[in-house]
């Protein structure tokens, strides 16, 4: 039996690719056990859909604030967004950002710019390295950027690299450029996620994967965060204990979720 499950990174139908009420997945989560949960929908800074999610990150907080409401003590709610590029547009990402009193920002690249998400990629067709280079550069330049709490879905591309057959791509070329994105991070007092949708998806790993969060550890990270990316409640909280049982193997003895924008830590067990 596990304890202190908390999953950091799920999307409500206030995403624009989510499905279920904050309320229903509140309700999906205290079922299965969890601790709590952080919602965390999408501001996508480069799908230039910005009066739609700055509406709908409105009413996610609303919602979120509602549900805490109805459900007191017993579970943990957190209201998170999950900020995408925010070198497309800074001066919006601000406004994102002040929009409400969030207690999370998860900060992710899902696209090199003037191209689609990665997703939309047939890695069969597309050469991975390329992509490869151009992520890990806008990482860096979100990890400068530094007004998110941690790193989303580091290694993102190799979801779909892999989900394409693509099992030769390594990406031992970029561990250069890998390290100064982790080392700053860990300067800046910030934290990476483990990303586990992975695991329940043809990839067959978190992002990043162990080798980057050991990495991470050793460059003297300490704040790490476990989220499934859960767009339905059925997603709510699978393959965090996996993700917890990684931290324990990468040498951590805490993760972490956050409230106002501060990390508060749990015992991995
Ligand atoms: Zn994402
Ligand atoms: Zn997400």
């Amino acid at each position: 039996m596990l304890y202190n499950l908390f999953d950091s990174h799920t999307h409500s139908d206030n995403s624009f690719d989510g499905t279920h009420s904050v309320m229903f997945m509140c309700e999906a989560a205290v079922q299965k056990g969890l601790l709590g949960i952080a919602i965390t929908d999408h501001a996508d800074m480069d799908y230039l859909e910005e009066q739609q999610f700055l509406q709908r990150l409105k009413q996610s907080y609303f919602d979120v604030r509602k549900a805490r409401m109805a459900y007191g003590n017993s579970f943990i709610l957190s209201s998170g967004i999950e900020l995408g590029e925010p070198d497309a547009d800074y001066e919006l990402a601000e406004r994102v950002l002040a929009l409400d009193e969030f207690d999370f920002v998860i900060g992710s690249i899902h696209t090199v710019q003037d191209k689609n998400d990665f997703y939309y990629n047939d890695f069969q067709q597309v050469d991975p390295y390329g992509l490869l280079g151009c992520y890990f550069e806008r990482m860096l330049k979100l990890v400068q950027w530094n007004k998110f709490d941690v790193l989303g879905h580091f290694t993102y591309p190799m979801r779909y690299i892999l989900r394409d057959g693509r099992r030769d791509v390594t990406l031992e070329r970029y561990d250069d450029i890998i390290d100064e994105i982790l080392r700053l991070t860990v300067q800046n007092g910030r934290g990476i996620e483990i990303n586990t949708s992975g695991l329940r998806q043809d990839m067959g790993e978190t992002m990043p994967p162990l080798k980057y969060i050991k990495r991470f550890k050793e460059l003297g990270g300490e704040i790490i965060t476990i989220g499934s990316d859960a767009h339905r409640a059925e997603h709510l909280g699978s393959n965090i204990a996996d993700g917890m049982e990684l931290a324990r193997e990468a040498g951590f003895a805490y993760f972490s979720f956050f409230k106002q924008r501060e990390p508060r830590m749990l015992a991995l067990y």
